[in-house]
């Protein structure tokens, strides 16, 4: 399995002395020296299971609901779900829209919204 590549934030010049700051120190360093929306992610270091759900019924319901109101309040959530529709995420809760939702955007996205 191919690891998706990540979203590099990408800070440019500026006569600002608190932007060359924020260059200084780019504000989600990630993991490599890199930048990624990952590391601002709501669901950083949550369970990761409760993005997973299995089913749609059930305890499955209850997760998916918690899940989303993480999605809600996640700075990266526009990134987020834009790296699940680009890479076509098949399962899980990405971006607050679980599969049926993205299928439903894709869908959209395409221009048939049937
Ligand atoms: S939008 Fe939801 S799934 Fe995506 S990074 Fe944020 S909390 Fe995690």
């Amino acid at each position: 399995m191919t690891r998706p590549q990540e979203e590099v934030v990408t800070v440019t010049a500026s006569p600002d002395p608190a932007a060359q700051q924020r260059r200084a120190r780019p504000e989600y360093p990630g993991r490599d020296g890199r930048t990624s929306w990952r590391d601002a992610a709501a669901c950083r270091f949550l369970d990761t299971d409760l993005f997973f759900p299995i089913g749609k019924a059930g305890l499955a319901l209850a997760e998916i609901k918690e899940a989303k109101s993480v999605c809600e309040r996640c700075q990266v959530r526009p990134s987020c779900l834009a790296f699940a529709l680009d890479t076509h995420q098949g399962y899980g809760i990405w971006g607050g829209y679980d599969e049926d939702e993205r299928r439903l955007l894709l869908r959209q996205r395409r221009g048939n919204p049937g």
